[in-house]
């Protein structure tokens, strides 16, 4: 098939959820791996040109830093093939290396975008609250789930991760949040219909605000870092989740990763 124009643009879930919570003000560390490679430079670049402390991230000799080639259509919905690179060499070493930020986070958020090892590390390490974005999807151990206080699935991870399929409805959320069996907080994100906040079976829509989608590429990476940013500023979940709606639908108004995540003026204005 042949495409129309291209540009390569820093991003991975991990590094956008970052720069994304510290562009809005947070106090950011990240742990993770890239290669020693141009890539690799520019990632650390990026991370550091948004205020992320990047000394836990390790820069490998032999290995290539994690890619992803990013499709957008017409309609700005997006296809991605991943490798992962650098990605799959983070352990849980690593994390243990990065004690003196993880143990004292107020909040850590994961992702799975590297292997279980170090998730697991990172959540049971983490004495605030933990806060894991399933994505992409895969099954979650019962240890796993026992020491993360939040979930933050978009509705096809959720779909995938109960294997029924996706719903968008209110009602339909939480029965399929229910079959998670997982007793924390659980933030679904639906794209332009917003996020349903689920806790104690009962669940709450949050909007989001109306914006003419050009490329959603990490509008959920602008969500969970907009999320966790309010909640160290000591925002109620539901607040949070309005903060990080306005936050992914900016992001969904431009192209790009990285590129696409908004400053607080630009939530503020979309939220107004
Ligand atoms: P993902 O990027 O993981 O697929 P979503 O598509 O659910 O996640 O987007 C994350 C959040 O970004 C949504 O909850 C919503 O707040 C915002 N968002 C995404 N697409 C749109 C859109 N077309 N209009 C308004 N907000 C959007």
């Amino acid at each position: 098939m042949l495409g129309r124009r291209h540009f390569r643009n820093p991003g991975g879930k991990g590094a956008n959820q970052a720069v994304a919570a510290a562009r809005l003000g947070g106090d950011v560390a990240m742990v993770g791996c890239v290669g020693a490679d141009e890539p690799g430079d520019q990632l650390l670049d990026a991370l550091a040109a948004d205020g992320v402390d990047t000394g836990h991230v390790r820069q490998l000799d032999d290995t290539a830093t994690g890619l992803a080639v990013i499709t957008v259509d017409a309609d700005g919905e997006n296809a991605i093939v991943v490798s992962s690179g650098a990605n799959a060499a983070v352990s849980a070493d690593d994390v243990d290396r990065a004690a003196e930020v993880v143990d004292d986070a107020a909040i850590c958020l994961m992702q799975l975008e590297i292997g279980d090892a170090p998730v697991e590390a990172a959540a049971r390490r983490c004495g605030g609250t933990g806060v894991l974005n399933p994505a992409p999807a895969r099954g979650l151990s019962d240890e796993l789930l026992r020491h993360v206080d939040v979930l933050v699935p978009n509705q096809h991870e959720l779909a995938a991760l109960v294997g029924e399929p996706a719903t968008d409805d209110v009602d339909g959320v939480v029965r399929l949040v229910e079959r998670l069996g997982f007793d924390g907080v659980v933030i679904v994100t639906l794209g332009a219909a917003g996020a349903v906040v689920v806790r104690d079976g009962t669940g709450e829509r949050v909007a989001a605000p109306r914006i003419d989608a050009v490329d959603t590429t990490a509008a959920g990476d602008a969500f969970c870092g907009a999320f966790v940013e309010a909640l160290t500023r000591g925002a109620e979940v539901v607040e949070a989740t309005r903060w990080a709606c306005g936050a992914g639908a900016v992001a969904a108004t431009r192209s790009g990763a990285q590129a696409s995540l908004p400053t607080r003026d630009a939530v503020a204005q979309v939220l107004s």
